[in-house]
C-alpha cells in the first residue's frame, strides 16, 4: 500500500477541518460513495455501477437511513483502493432513487444530485466511507448581465448541437427551458464531452456567474473543434463526392453506348485483343504475357492514361510474327536466272551465291555464315539481297544502321519510358511480316558508338546464331526467335567494321564498274526500268551508246551506277513531260542533246591537268566512294626551309609530307636542287581544300610534286601514281588498289606508277582495265622520278614567277 495510506484516517481529517473551517452548517456524517468516471451536478439524474466493497456497503448503509449519499469524483479513475487524498474535495449530495443487485455482486443505483458539498472530515474509512460536509449552494440574482451571459452560453450551445453530432437536439430544447443561470451551467456543462478535470472545475465553481463563464469558455473551445472537424469533413465529402460524380457520369456514358449498340470501348478493345491473342499463334511466354496485360487492361478505369500504354504493347505482341513464315525455294536454277535477270555481270558473285544456296538446300537446319557485301554506293548490293530474297521467296526487309549510335535502338527502351517502343530490329520484322525474311542490315561500317551504350554489342547478339534464338528487346521483355532470319549485311569500306563483327562475316566486294560496264548495265537495266517508271515505251525513247557515254564521263562521277541512273530518269521525265504537253518529243537521246535534258557537264574528263605542270602531280586516293584524282600542288618560295602543309590533312598524311621532304633533302645532291633548305620554304597544298584527307599512300606523289617544283621539270599529266615513301626513298605496298586503278580508268589515265609489292592485288581488275592501262613497278623513289618527270623544259622559268603564281 501507498506511504500516504497508512497515515491514520483521524490525523488526515483534522487537516481537512482546519480549511474548511467549523462556523457553517454541516451535515453528516453521510455514507460517501467514490466513483471513477463521473461528475455528478445538481439536477441531474444518472445511473452509477458500484462494484466496490466499500461503495456497495455505503449505499446499503444510505439506502437504510434517509437514502442520501455524497457522491464524489476520483482524481485517478485507475485507483482501485482509494484514500482521502485520491478524491476530490468538493462532490455532490445525491438522493438514491432505485438499486438494483446484479447477479455477479455489483450494485446498480440510479442517483439525483441535490446540490454540492464540500468535505469537511472523513469521519470513518471501513467498512465504509462516512464524512461530515458542508452544502455549498449560492443563488443569485437575475441581473441583466447574468441574462446576457445565459444568452450567450445558450447561443454557444445551439451552434454546437448544430455541428455535432453527439450532441441530441433535445438537449437545446431542454437547456433553453432552464431559468436557473447556475442550473444552466451545470446541465451544458454534463453534456459536453469533458475531462474529469474540467467538469469537476466547474462542480467546484459555487458561484453561478462564474459558473456560465467556465462553461461559456468551454463552450467557444468546443466550438472552435467542431468547426475544425466539420471544416475537414466537407473537404472529405467534396472528394468523395467528385470521384463519385465522374464515376456515375462514366457508367452513363457507357450505359449510352450500350443503348446505341457500340459496347464500352474498352471492353469492345480487350475482347477484341483477346481473339488477336487466340489467333496470333503466340509462343506460350509471349501468350501467357498477352494475357496477363490483357487482364490488367480489362481491370482499369478506361480514361486511365495507362490503357493506351498497354494496349500498344499488346498490339505489339501480337502484330509480331511469331510462326509466319515462306517456305524456302531452293532452285539452282531458278535462282541464277533471277539472279542474271536483275544484274549484268558480277559473275564471281553471283556464283558464291549459288554456292549459298546450293548448301541451304543440302543441310537446310546447317547455320549459314552471314554474307557481308563491301563496295561502294550504288554497286547494287541492295538489288543483290533484294534477288536473293526473290530467288528464295523470301520477304525482303531492310535496316539502315547509318548513325545507330545507342543500344537502345537496336533494342528499344523499356516500357517505363515515356513513347517507349521496340528497337528497330522488331520494327523491322513487324514490317515483314515473317519469322524467317532475308534481313539486310545497311551500312553496318557507319555504326556509331558513344556513352549511350554500344550498338555493336546489341548487334553481336543478333548475329550470333547461337545467341539470336533469344533475342532480347527491352520492350517486348519476352524472347523473340530471329534464328530463321537470312542476315545479309552491306558497308562502304571494311575498316570501320568492329572485329568481333567482321569474324562473324564472309565478306564479298564489290568493287565498282568500268565504263563498258556501266554502259552494258544502262542499256540492260537502267535504261528499260527508268523508261518503265516514267510510263514510256522502249520505242519511245532511245539512248546511243555515245548518249550514255557521255553522262557517264561528263554527268556523273562513282563507282557505282546510282547517280548515272538518276541522270537517265531525269532525262525520261523531261521526255515524258513532252509527250504529255503535247510537244514533239524526242525519240532518241544522243551526245549532243545531253546539255538539253542535263544543263552543262559537271566533270571534265580525261587526263588530270590539262597541260604538263611544274609542281603539280596526279595521286589517287581510296574513298567509300570508290576511288578518285587527287592531284598534289607544290610552290617553292624564298625563305628558311619552312614546310607548309595544307588541305585538311591528318597526322599520318602529314608525316609522309615530312619523310618525303627528308628524303629530298639528303637525295638534294643526286637531283641537283641545291641545299634549298637554306634559302626556301616549301608549301604542298591538296585540294579540294575542305575535305579530311589521310593516310600514307600519297607519299611518292608529294615527294614527286616536290621535286617537280624544285627541279622546275614539268609531270607528266598522262601518269598518276600511289604509293608509301621511307625516309630511304623505297616505295611501300598500299591498300585500295583496285578501286585506284577504276578511278583512274574512269578518269581516262592510262598510265599508273604503283608499288611492286602491289603486283598480286591484280587479280580482280577487269580484263578490258588491264589491257587499256600501263602499270608501271617500281621499287623506289628514284624510278618515280624517272618515270614521271619531263626532262627539263629548255628555258626553265624562273623560280620567282612560280612563287607569283603562288
Ligand atoms: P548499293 O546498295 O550498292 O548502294 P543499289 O543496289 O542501290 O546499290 O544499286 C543502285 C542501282 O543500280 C539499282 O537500281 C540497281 O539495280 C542498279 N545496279 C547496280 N549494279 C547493277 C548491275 N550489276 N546490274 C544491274 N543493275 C545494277
Amino acid at each position: 500500500m501507498p506511504t500516504k495510506r497508512t497515515e491514520p484516517v483521524a490525523k488526515r481529517t483534522a487537516r481537512r477541518r482546519r480549511r474548511v473551517g467549523s462556523d457553517a452548517e454541516l451535515i453528516g456524517p453521510t455514507p460517501i460513495l467514490p466513483v471513477r468516471d463521473t461528475v455528478l451536478f445538481p439536477h441531474l439524474v444518472v445511473p452509477l455501477f458500484v462494484s466496490r466493497e466499500r461503495g456497495v456497503r455505503a449505499i446499503e448503509e444510505a439506502m437504510a437511513r434517509d437514502r442520501t449519499i455524497i457522491v464524489l469524483a476520483q482524481r485517478d479513475p485507475e485507483i482501485e483502493e482509494v484514500g482521502p487524498d485520491d478524491v476530490f474535495d468538493v462532490g455532490t449530495e445525491a438522493v438514491i432513487g432505485r438499486m438494483l443487485k446484479m447477479p455477479d455482486g455489483t450494485t446498480s443505483v440510479l442517483v439525483q444530485g441535490q446540490r454540492r458539498a464540500r468535505i469537511s472530515e472523513f469521519t470513518q474509512w471501513d467498512p465504509y466511507v462516512k464524512a461530515i460536509a458542508q452544502p455549498m449552494q449560492r443563488t443569485i440574482e437575475k441581473t441583466a448581465h447574468v441574462e446576457a451571459q445565459m444568452r450567450a452560453v445558450l447561443a454557444l450551445f445551439e451552434k454546437c448541437v448544430q455541428l455535432s453530432h453527439a450532441l441530441p437536439n433535445d438537449a437545446y430544447v431542454a437547456a433553453m427551458n432552464i431559468d436557473d443561470p447556475g442550473y444552466l451551467a451545470d446541465f451544458i456543462a454534463s453534456t459536453l464531452e469533458l475531462g474529469i478535470d474540467q467538469r469537476q472545475s466547474v462542480l467546484a465553481a459555487v458561484d453561478p456567474g462564474e459558473r456560465l463563464e467556465q462553461v461559456s469558455i468551454l463552450l467557444s473551445k468546443e466550438l472552435d473543434i467542431l468547426e475544425l472537424e466539420n471544416k475537414i469533413h466537407e473537404q472529405v465529402q467534396q472528394e468523395v463526392d467528385k470521384t463519385q460524380r465522374e464515376f456515375f457520369l462514366r457508367e452513363q456514358i457507357k450505359a449510352m453506348q450500350v443503348e446505341l449498340g457500340e459496347g464500352d470501348p474498352l471492353t469492345r478493345d480487350v475482347e477484341e485483343l483477346r481473339q488477336r491473342i487466340e489467333t496470333a499463334g503466340l509462343p506460350e511466354a509471349a501468350k501467357a504475357k498477352a494475357e496477363r496485360e490483357l487482364s490488367r487492361l480489362a481491370a482499369m478505369p478506361s480514361m486511365s492514361p495507362e490503357t493506351g500504354i498497354i494496349r500498344a504493347y499488346v498490339d505489339w505482341l501480337v502484330d509480331l510474327p511469331w510462326t509466319t513464315r515462306t517456305e524456302d525455294h531452293l532452285d539452282l536454277k531458278d535462282a541464277e536466272r533471277i539472279l542474271n535477270q536483275n544484274h549484268y555481270g558480277l559473275a564471281k558473285i553471283k556464283q558464291r551465291i549459288l554456292e549459298y544456296i546450293a548448301v541451304r538446300q543440302l543441310a537446310s537446319s546447317m547455320r549459314s555464315p552471314i554474307l557481308c557485301f563491301v563496295g561502294p554506293p550504288g554497286v547494287g548490293k541492295t538489288s543483290l539481297g533484294k534477288s536473293i530474297a526473290q530467288a528464295l521467296g523470301r520477304k525482303f526487309a531492310r535496316l539502315s544502321l547509318g548513325g545507330v549510335r545507342d543500344e537502345a535502338e537496336i533494342r528499344g527502351h523499356r516500357r517505363t519510358y515515356v513513347g517507349a517502343m521496340p528497337g528497330r530490329i522488331l520494327q523491322t520484322m513487324r514490317s515483314a511480316g515473317t519469322i524467317n525474311p532475308l534481313f539486310m542490315l545497311d551500312e553496318i561500317d557507319k555504326l556509331g558508338m558513344d556513352f549511350r551504350g554500344d550498338p555493336s554489342s546489341a548487334l553481336l547478339e543478333v548475329l550470333d546464331p547461337e545467341q539470336n534464338a533469344a533475342f532480347s528487346d527491352h520492350y517486348l521483355e519476352v524472347d523473340y526467335d530471329l534464328s530463321q532470319v537470312l542476315f545479309i549485311t552491306t558497308a562502304n569500306i571494311l575498316d570501320p567494321i568492329v572485329p568481333a563483327l567482321r569474324d562473324r562475316m564472309e565478306i564479298i566486294e564489290l568493287p565498282g564498274y568500268i565504263e563498258e560496264e556501266k554502259i552494258h548495265i544502262s542499256k540492260q537495266f537502267l535504261v528499260p526500268k527508268q523508261l518503265e517508271e516514267n510510263g514510256l515505251k522502249p520505242q519511245q525513247l532511245r539512248f546511243s551508246d555515245a548518249a550514255l557515254r557521255h553522262i557517264i564521263r561528263e554527268y556523273t562521277h562513282e563507282a557505282g551506277v546510282r547517280n548515272l541512273e538518276r541522270e537517265i530518269g531525269a532525262i525520261c521525265r523531261k521526255v515524258a513531260k513532252d509527250v504529255v504537253g503535247g510537244h514533239k518529243a524526242a525519240q532518241a537521246v544522243v551526245e549532243t542533246s545531253l546539255e538539253k535534258y542535263l544543263g552543262p557537264p559537271r566533270m571534265f574528263y580525261g587526263a588530270a591537268e590539262e597541260r604538263d605542270e611544274v609542281g603539280v602531280a596526279t595521286g589517287v586516293a581510296w574513298t567509300e566512294a570508290g576511288g578518285d584524282l587527287m592531284p598534289i600542288e607544290v610552290t617553292v618560295m624564298d625563305g628558311k626551309g619552312g614546310l607548309q602543309l595544307t588541305g585538311q590533312l591528318g597526322d599520318v598524311m602529314k608525316e609522309s609530307a615530312q619523310a618525303a621532304y627528308s628524303y629530298l633533302r639528303s637525295r638534294a645532291e643526286a637531283l641537283q636542287i641545291g641545299p634549298f633548305w637554306e634559302s626556301a620554304d616549301i608549301h604542298i597544298h591538296i585540294p579540294a581544300g575542305a575535305i579530311p584527307k589521310d593516310g600514307p599512300s600519297a607519299g611518292i606523289t608529294m615527294c614527286l610534286a616536290m621535286t617537280s617544283a624544285l627541279t622546275q621539270r614539268a609531270v607528266s599529266r598522262e601518269v598518276c601514281m600511289t604509293g608509301e615513301i621511307t625516309l630511304r626513298g623505297r616505295v611501300l605496298p598500299v591498300g585500295g588498289l583496285r578501286e585506284k586503278i577504276l578511278a583512274a580508268h574512269r578518269q581516262g589515265i592510262r598510265k599508273f606508277v604503283l608499288p611492286k609489292k602491289n603486283k598480286k592485288d591484280l587479280t580482280e581488275i577487269p580484263k578490258d582495265v588491264l589491257r587499256q592501262m600501263t602499270f608501271l613497278w617500281v621499287e623506289e623513289m628514284d624510278e618515280v622520278v624517272a618515270l614521271a618527270l619531263l626532262p627539263a623544259a629548255p628555258a626553265p622559268r624562273p623560280r620567282r614567277r612560280a612563287s607569283k603564281a603562288a
